[in-house]
């Protein structure tokens, strides 16, 4: 690696990092992806290789399973000319161009003309009993992605959290599940007012105050949710087919060590309407500057417009 110098780096290998990767190889600047190894504690492809069923990436009408969809990106970064390595990014300066990028266990940095951030963003758990034995088997971190799914049709449901997406994920999952319970830690709940509002009054949302659940219960799939009272201390029984976290994301943005503008939560700062940082010559997209939408069709979109933007600034350099 000693002396290697790129065009084009992109760090990250979800939807947003492939279709930065599709598009600078298209545009014949043969970019370098960096697709990680279990960084963050996924896999390269990103979240997407955590899930089974994906329905709403257009083109796949019947369904694509999450790895076969990140499968087929990686195929189609590598037909576009992208390079791929599979090492995780440790550290990087951008405190002068071109900017040095450092892979794991490597000791010469590699240098690049731009930079495009991908990395991601991941799912906060919360560790309960049963949660590795029924993750994916009516557990999930995101109800706007799995809600849908036949198994939660009429079901009672839980979500676990008291903030905006708690809110959000809790009121999107009564299209589908016939009760859905939200447990919520304190007794009052940090979403906005409006959202808070929203909630309290629908009918079908039952809000459990002071609620923390302590065991996920069942057979071969999710069936009941153990909680626990932590003003009363009392324990009891919730009858549910889904539990939904809604406690939060931790956007990989630590390897940047501040160098990069974020907002309080450690999302990357992008300028509205574009992918640019504070730094010229590094573009953010997909999970790691949207703590919005967070979807793999904006996530891909984000990262079309990053090797867009990194191109004319490329231009600019000549
Ligand atoms: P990610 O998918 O988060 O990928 C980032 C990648 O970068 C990861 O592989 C990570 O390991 C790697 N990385 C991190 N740090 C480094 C580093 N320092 N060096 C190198 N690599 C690094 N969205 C939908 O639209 N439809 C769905 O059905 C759907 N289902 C979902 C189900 C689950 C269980 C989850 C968790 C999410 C789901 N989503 C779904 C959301 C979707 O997966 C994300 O919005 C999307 O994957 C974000 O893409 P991304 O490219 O920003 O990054
Ligand atoms: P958040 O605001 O950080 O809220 C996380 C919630 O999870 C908090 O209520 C927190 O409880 C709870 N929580 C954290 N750890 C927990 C644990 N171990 N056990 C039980 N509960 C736990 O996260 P978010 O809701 O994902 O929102 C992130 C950002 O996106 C916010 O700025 C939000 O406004 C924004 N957002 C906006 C919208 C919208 O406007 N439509 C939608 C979604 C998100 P405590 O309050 O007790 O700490």
């Amino acid at each position: 690696m000693t002396n290697q110098h790129e065009k084009v780096v992109i760090i990250g290998s979800g939807p947003a990092g492939h279709s930065a990767a599709i598009y600078t190889g298209r545009a014949m600047l043969k970019p370098l992806m960096f697709e990680g190894q279990m960084a963050a504690g996924v896999a390269a492809g990103g979240q997407l290789t955590t899930t089974t069923d994906v329905e709403n990436y257009p083109g796949f009408d019947d369904g694509i399973l999450g790895p076969d969809l990140m499968e087929k990106m990686r195929k189609h970064s590598l037909n576009s000319g992208a390079r791929i390595e599979t090492q995780t990014i440790e550290k990087i300066d951008l405190s002068s161009t071109p900017f040095k990028i450092w892979p794991e266990y490597v000791e010469s940095p590699i240098t690049a003309d731009t930079v495009i951030i991908c990395t991601g963003a991941t799912a906060k758990r919360l560790g309960i009993k049963g949660e590795d034995q029924f993750w994916q088997r009516g557990m999930s971190a995101c109800a706007v992605c799995d809600g849908a799914l036949p198994v939660f049709r009429d079901k009672p449901l839980v979500v676990i959290g008291g903030g905006d997406s708690a809110c959000e994920e809790a009121t999107y999952l009564t299209k589908y599940g016939s009760k859905v319970y939200l447990l919520v830690r304190k007794d009052e709940m940090r979403a906005s007012k409006v959202m808070q509002e929203r909630t309290i009054n629908n009918p079908k949302i039952d809000i459990l105050w002071n609620t923390e659940a302590i065991e996920a219960m069942g057979d071969t799939m999710l069936e009941q949710v153990r909680v626990f009272n932590n003003k009363t201390k009392e324990e009891t029984m919730i009858t549910a087919n889904g539990l939904f976290y809604a406690i939060g994301h931790t956007p990989n943005t630590a390897f940047l060590n501040g160098q990069l503008e974020c907002d309080d939560t450690g999302y990357i700062i992008t300028t509205p309407g574009t992918t640019k940082t504070n730094i010229p010559g590094v573009f953010a997209a997909g999970d790691v500057q949207d703590h919005e939408y967070r979807q793999a069709i904006t996530s891909a979109g984000t990262g079309c417009m990053a090797a867009l933007e990194a191109e004319k600034y490329l231009q600019t350099l000549k």
